[in-house]
């Protein structure tokens, strides 16, 4: 069952040490919500690989489709108005499932280009329309919208910044929206209104003539798993109506059922946008492949003369495998009622998840869908955080994977999202499992000195 060959030396990880102190961990195999890794123990996947196993892992759906479609045409270019047949049936598939009038889709080759290209959408538009200097882009901490240059620098997490360059000046960070990190004595309704103002007040110091858009998760994964305050979507998107700023959803964590529909922007947020990036669950992650998604009015808008070109796209953009892997992957969400399912399943899962704040260590507990994000304090009272040093979550996730439960460390929180076909027993294990890994986490802080109250 052990790999065989050793990656040390070879292989750099994305976020990972250039010189690793040893190998890597590798994971075998997978089968529905669980992976079996190197020493062959099974774990139930919490994580879903990265937020993007939706349907669970060995669907000989998606592996039939992707070895039909690799003996049919396996690659044909997608530039200069080619085309493919699987990729003009995903696209009139997410056209129908996308809100409103967004019907054009751009095929990229993931998350970050999907974002990246939305971004150069709005240059398009800004250069064609007589107003080049509308570029600026406001985005929030706590953010991730990718790795490409533009999109790390619309990303706010700040702490991966350290050692690489962003765009400068170009970028504007607005104050993270977790309703649990609000100011002492503020209510929740005071802390959107707050944010939302910020948001109109710095279009207004930037002059809206020179911003572009608004680009926003629904709910922030990789930053914390934080779930604005109810409605500030909606009063977001009317202060971006109100000055002609673009409002760019990503739903690269969100879309393909996450949160009980296949996009949640309009479904569940009341939101219609000007463009919808995702990627991850398109495919439930088992070949590479993103999408924008824009108005029609967006499209005319940029179009001014008729004779508009989008001079950007990626070689593997509308891979006709990647797309009939994600058109057997939308099959399956709709054949096996996914979204009902998660919708049916959410109260659930958030109850039980909710269930461990009796436990010291855990400060919030929230999420939507089959997204949720436990965050650990010190103090639950005053919500006072731990020392970074504490490393909370690592210590969470590595006490969880030693019984049998792969979460995502974020910090002082842990993410989870499990394949979208998880069963109420399976919930159970994985919160049984999380319930241990806190008390023995939070035994381990209190011995090496830190007092938790
Ligand atoms: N946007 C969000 C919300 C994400 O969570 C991610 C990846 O985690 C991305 C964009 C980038 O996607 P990719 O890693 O496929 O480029």
């Amino acid at each position: 069952m052990r790999p065989s060959v050793s990656d040390q030396h070879h292989v750099l990880h994305p976020w990972g040490r250039l010189h690793p102190a040893g190998d890597s961990e590798v994971m075998l195999e997978g089968d529905g919500v669980y992976v079996t890794d190197g020493q062959g123990q099974r774990l139930l996947d919490g994580i879903g690989g990265l937020w993007c196993v939706n349907v669970g892992y060995r669907r000989r759906e998606i592996a039939e489709a992707m070895a039909a479609q690799a003996m049919t045409l396996p690659f044909y270019t997608a530039f200069m108005e080619s085309g493919n047949e699987p990729s003009t049936r995903l696209a009139l598939a997410l056209a129908a499932a996308a809100p409103g009038d967004l019907n054009r889709v751009f095929f990229t080759t993931g998350g970050s280009t999907a974002n990246d290209s939305a971004i150069r959408f709005l240059h398009l538009l800004a250069n064609n329309t007589g107003r080049p200097s509308k570029k600026h882009l406001i985005s929030r901490a706590d953010a991730y919208h990718g790795s490409t240059f533009l999109t790390a620098s619309c990303s706010g997490k700040f702490s991966d910044r350290a050692d690489l360059d962003v765009l400068d000046g170009q970028v504007h960070h607005l104050s993270s929206v977790n309703p649990y990190r609000r100011p002492e004595g503020m209510t929740i309704d005071e802390f959107r209104d707050a944010r939302v103002a910020e948001l109109e007040a710095c279009i207004v110091a930037l002059g809206a003539e020179n911003v572009a858009g608004f680009i926003a998760e629904p709910i922030l994964a990789s930053g914390g798993v934080v779930v604005p305050p109810e409605g500030y979507h909606r009063a977001t998107f009317e202060v971006c109506r109100k000055y002609d700023v673009r409002y760019i959803s990503d739903e690269v964590v969100t879309g393909f059922g996450r949160l009980g529909h296949v996009f949640a922007s309009e479904a569940v947020f009341g939101i219609t946008p000007d463009v919808i990036t995702c990627a991850k669950g398109l495919t439930s992650g088992y070949v590479p492949l993103g999408a924008m998604i824009l108005s029609d009015a967006l499209c005319a808008a940029a179009d001014v003369d008729g004779k508009a070109v989008f001079s950007h796209g990626f070689t593997y953009a509308a891979h006709p495998v990647a797309c009939a892997a994600a058109m057997a992957n939308l099959r399956i969400i709709e054949t096996e009622s996914l979204c009902e399912h998660v919708r049916r399943l959410s109260p659930s899962f958030l109850g039980r998840l909710q269930a461990l704040a009796d436990l010291p260590l855990v400060g919030d507990v929230r999420g939507m869908g089959l997204l949720a994000g436990v965050e650990f304090v010190r103090c639950r009272r005053t919500r006072e955080p731990l020392p970074a040093s504490a490393a909370v979550g690592k210590q969470v996730a590595a006490e969880c994977r030693r019984r049998g439960l792969m979460v995502r460390p974020l910090g002082s929180v842990i993410g989870i999202s499990p394949p979208l076909i998880i069963t109420e027993a399976q919930v159970d294990e994985m919160v049984g499992i999380l319930r241990e890994a806190i008390r023995v986490t939070a035994d381990a802080l209190t011995r090496s000195g830190i007092q938790l109250d």
